[in-house]
């Protein structure tokens, strides 16, 4: 049975920068009922707290952050690129780990996003861009979805499941 790696705060833990958290959605209970979840938060895994300042990267550009050519600064000017990068070196050891080739993360967040991100303004801007834990996780050849694409990343699922 393929495992998923999965953003903690859809799964109702409450590690999101200002303490909140989301779901519950159905699909991922089951996933967890049949023992098939690995889940994490990167920020809070590379050693950031909860609650903490919200943080976002200049033109949501998450893998130029993993090559050392942006930072993730918070609101308040921050830098926090070593505790997301932090972050996103475990999710690779954990997809290492577990033999995962697919994850589902929380949209839109600077660790997690997997197709859109704030643009690193805090003016609720959006631009295409990645989070940095999901651009290290494409660059390891994992598909990377959102809550916003769960009937497709369960498509996706059954087709490894099968396979
Ligand atoms: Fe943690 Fe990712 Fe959820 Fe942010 S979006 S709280 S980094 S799991």
């Amino acid at each position: 049975m393929q495992k998923i790696l999965v953003s903690r705060c859809l799964l109702g833990q409450r590690v999101r920068y200002d303490g909140g958290a989301h779901g519950p959605f159905g699909l991922l209970e089951r996933w967890q009922a049949e023992g098939r979840i690995v889940p994490l938060c990167p920020e809070v895994a590379g050693g950031l707290p909860t609650p903490r300042a919200p943080a976002e990267i200049a033109g949501g550009r998450g893998a130029a952050v993993l090559d050392g050519e942006l930072p993730v600064l918070t609101d308040d000017g921050q830098d926090v690129t070593a505790e997301f990068v932090a972050g996103a070196r475990i999710a690779l050891e954990l997809v290492a780990a577990h033999g995962i080739r697919i994850a589902l993360l929380k949209s839109r967040s600077p660790s997690c996003g997997n197709r859109e991100n704030y643009d690193g303004t805090f003016s609720g801007a959006r631009v295409a861009g990645e989070g940095v834990t999901a651009a290290a996780l494409r660059r390891a050849g994992v598909e990377v979805f959102s809550e916003e694409e769960l009937a497709e990343a369960a498509a996706r699922l059954a087709e490894l499941d099968e396979a």
